[in-house]
């Protein structure tokens, strides 16, 4: 494992000595230490960490190794920096055991200095406290630590103390960023300092550790593997009386609950009960505190809870599924008190149970933890705001019953993309607004999901991870407002970007500003679109302009400094992609303006260098065997696109009914006009030689598609998707098989429910049509899709971009193997592992969306 490098930005600061009193502690003289530092005789694993960071950043600062000891050493000095529950501050009356978990104190006795803190990590974050208040010392990224160096240190007299807005602040998984990295060393202090609760060796006590794991557990507890065949009851109902029992071969998805059923309520007290038990066994065998969170929530991906005739009646008495649910959870939660009296059951509003109850109210010992379902909420603006009423509203229902409340939040957006599509985006203004109102609505427990491009996603979902603008700010600012949601914006900022970007904060602090402001001023939810509509919104010509003087003027302010321009990179990495992606449109629509931007093909260049420079500086080598190849599709997938690819607007001609013949012939003049989208091959690595040609137009009546091969390299199957790119939409898929005449075709149907839910449409009215037809040279395919089967259950925003914006993907299927589709409409295509069938779409704007 190779060291990571660590970039220390030392800012020249006020000298500490310059007022330096009688009473004051002095901590070094021209580099030659001047005091010691002294932990309890048996100091807890946190209080030993603690004791050794301190003595890392003061060495850093002042040259000088302050030695460690412990207090019942011989011969210790009369003063140094007391760190931890040492006897020393329990005389003052400073005793670890009557702190707050997480409560910190910083005391000045005398000519000695008192950093304690509740048992496990207050000590830490006394310490954290102490280097960042007074000496300026703050972690940035797990390797970017910001030093103001003093040769000779003296501490005037303090007294300070504090504790995190909430108990628990848990961000996960973008440290460093996220994988593999993710866990190991580097990360850990980074999180810790920062007080993150959920990551660490040295853990977080309270609510931090959960069980039997924490979020979707109820396979935790009655599985399909063990009752499925035997009692079929145990599971949930579907709409048709069948008992959903399959788990796909994952016991935190698919299945859910009978709540009502009596046997299901005993094994589940008795399986709570034990998992407490294991836990406190474990607990003690470890050393540490037994985790008081007992997590008793819906499985994941399914379309309902249990429909039975028991649950429905109370899902209907309380006008939502959170009814028997919560039912369910109060039943366990008052069976757990008298034994358990310490522990809380937590459960989760998603999903089916976003609604709060009408009548119910969870018990005392229950924890409701709201999620802002898959971002429902639009991430870039505070829940606050009018466009997140929905959300803040079911959020109110559960503020409304006074009980417990932890809120799970999104900072990440889910959506389909290609690889290496990247569109600005920043949330930092609205996570300040955001947590200063849980604070307010007594919420105890945060859970942040921001996982970046580097985060757990890239393996798994290498088609919807983003990388994000500024996300080591995110994560950073992030922490420091759940630690303190009162803190100056316009500081922590100042901090951040001086810290972080050297000689380079300016411009890079004037692009952060611009994408918060020109987000603000778009009509469109960042949720609600697709990659590409966010990134016309976002990224126009002047913007575009903007953004890369800002990091010209970065880059060159910090040419002395590499690995200081890794950070700039990381920028320009996500505005290249949006050039790139965008180009032929950005020159269109303002020609005055693009003769400012950059050539294609330095772009090209600089792309691939910025990922290399970027990547080498946050992985190790194992991490970058995992990143380098998921990188690689993404770039090589530029290098493919050609400008002319990249026009978005009016991709489809207008025309009227009388126009068209649906007869599987191109030959109406129409057609001979629209323009032409390709087939690109599904793998970028593989060579670009379908020579399909798509053309498109509509009525106010339908999409009208034109399909045209040469016949000796016809493909046996088009596959054709036309989604609505607001989540609120249907999506309709054809598999069409080609060239068989006229045909009907059966679309499948599914759409999202009022809160997010995939509910599938089962009465299938479309008629949608196809022809094929076969020429001796070409082979066609006329397809008719009808607005009113796309957008019937659309209600369209004010700007009506529902029913304007589309996404067409149509993949095609060699005769030869007419399971894996090897080509799929241009630009919008690429699965990078086998069985990756989601398909990436054409935009499909019949308005340019700058009308609105
Ligand atoms: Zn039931």
């Amino acid at each position: 494992m190779r060291n990571y490098l660590l970039l220390v930005v030392l800012v020249l600061g006020l000298s500490k000595t310059n007022t330096t009193r009688a009473s004051d502690l002095k901590i070094a003289t021209a580099g030659k230490s001047s005091s010691v530092i002294v932990t309890p005789a048996k100091p807890t694993p946190e209080e030993a960490t603690a004791a050794d960071w301190l003595a890392t950043a003061l060495q850093q600062v002042t040259g000088a190794r302050l030695p460690i000891h412990t207090e019942d050493a011989p011969h210790l000095p009369p003063h140094g920096m007391l760190v931890g529950d040492t006897a020393f501050a329990r005389k003052h009356s400073i005793n670890s055991a009557q702190l707050k978990p997480e409560e910190w104190r910083i005391k000045s006795i005398g000519h000695s200095l008192i950093l304690a803190g509740g048992r496990p990590r207050g000590t830490i974050y006394a310490v954290s406290e102490f280097l960042e208040q007074e000496l300026g010392v703050v972690y940035l990224d797990p390797f970017t630590e910001v030093i103001t160096p003093h040769s000779t240190l003296s501490i005037p007299a303090i007294d300070r103390h504090g504790q995190p807005a909430f108990p628990v602040r848990s961000l996960f998984s973008g440290f460093p960023y996220g994988h593999p990295a993710n866990g190991g060393p580097v990360s850990e202090k980074f999180a810790i300092v920062n007080k993150n609760t959920n990551n660490g060796r040295v853990s977080s006590g309270d609510y931090a550790r959960m069980i039997p794991t924490g979020v979707h557990t109820f396979g935790h507890f009655i599985s399909s593997k063990e009752f499925a065949a035997t009692h079929p009851e145990y599971f949930a109902m579907d709409a048709t009386g069948k008992r959903l029992t399959d788990d796909m071969g994952n016991q935190s998805a698919w299945t859910q609950l009978c709540v009502t059923n009596e046997d299901v309520r005993r094994i589940v007290i008795e399986r709570s009960k034990k998992f407490i038990l294991d836990e406190r066994a474990t607990a003690e065998k470890e050393q540490r505190e037994p985790s008081r969170v007992l997590v008793l929530s819906q499985n994941d991906n399914t379309s309902n809870l249990c429909l039975c005739p028991q649950c429905k009646a109370i899902a209907d008495r309380e006008g939502s599924e959170s009814g028997p649910q919560l039912e369910f959870i109060n039943h366990v939660a008052r069976a757990l008190n008298d034994e358990f009296p310490e522990i809380t059951v937590m459960t989760e509003a998603y999903n089916f149970t976003l609604q709060a109850p009408r009548t119910l109210t969870p018990e005392p010992n229950v924890m409701v933890r709201f999620i802002d379902n898959y971002g429902f909420s639009d991430l870039t603006k505070p829940l606050t705001d009018p466009r997140n009423e929905r959300s803040m509203n079911l959020f109110r229902g559960w503020q409304a019953k006074n009980c417990q409340l932890g809120v799970w939040d999104y900072w990440r957006v889910f959506q389909q993309h290609p690889a290496g599509s990247f569109a600005p985006s920043i949330n930092v203004r609205a996570i300040h607004s955001d947590m200063k109102l849980f604070r307010d609505s007594g919420v105890k427990l945060m859970t942040i999901e921001a996982e970046d491009v580097f985060g757990g996603g890239i393996v798994s979902e290498p088609t919807s991870a983003d990388m994000q603008s500024f996300f080591p700010l995110r994560t950073w600012g992030g922490m420091k407002l759940m630690d303190k949601p009162d803190q100056d914006l316009n500081q922590l900022l100042d901090t951040f970007f001086r810290g972080y970007y050297g000689p380079a904060a300016k411009p890079m602090r004037a692009l952060y500003e611009r994408i918060a402001d020109r987000q603000a001023e778009l009509p469109i939810r960042v949720v609600d679109v697709q990659r590409h509509v966010w990134m016309e919104a976002m990224c126009n010509t002047v913007f575009m302009v903007d953004a890369y003087r800002w990091l010209d003027e970065a880059m060159a302010a910090t040419a002395s400094d590499p690995f200081q321009q890794t950070h700039i990179q990381r920028e320009r990495i996500i505005i290249d992609s949006a050039f790139l992606w965008l180009e032929e449109h950005l020159r269109q629509s303002d020609p005055a303006q693009a003769v400012s931007l950059p050539a294609r093909a330095e772009v090209l260049r600089r792309h691939r260098q910025d990922w290399h420079d970027f990547i080498h500086t946050v992985f190790d080598p194992d991490g970058l065997k995992q990143a380098e190849p998921i990188i690689e599709i993404g770039v090589q997938l530029a290098e493919k696109l050609k400008r002319e690819d990249t026009t978005y607007e009016h991709v489809a001609l207008q025309i009227s009914e009388s126009d068209i013949q649906l007869d599987g012939l191109l030959t109406e003049t129409f057609w001979q006009q629209a323009s032409t989208s390709r087939m690109l091959p599904r793998d970028p690595r593989q060579p670009n030689d379908d020579p399909t040609s798509i053309r498109l137009a509509w009525t106010d009546k339908a999409l009208y598609v034109g399909i045209e091969q040469p016949i000796d390299k016809a493909s046996a199957t088009f596959s054709v998707t036309l989604m609505a790119a607001d989540r609120a939409g249907l999506q309709l898929t054809l598999i069409l098989p080609q060239n068989n005449g006229r045909q009907a075709v059966n679309p499948y149907f599914y759409k999202y429910d009022a809160n997010g839910g995939i509910v599938a449409v089962n009465d299938q009215k479309s008629q949608s049509k196809s022809w094929g037809a076969k020429s001796n040279t070409t082979s066609t395919t006329e397809l008719e899709f009808l607005w009113s089967d796309l957008v019937e259950s659309v209600t369209p925003d004010p700007q009506g971009h529902a029913k304007r914006d589309f996404l067409l993907n149509i993949e095609s299927y060699p005769a030869a193997d007419s399971k894996t589709a090897t080509h799929s409409s241009s630009p919008w295509l690429i699965g990078t592992q086998p069985g990756w069938h989601s398909g990436y779409y054409k935009p499909l704007h019949l308005k340019s969306i700058n009308e609105r």
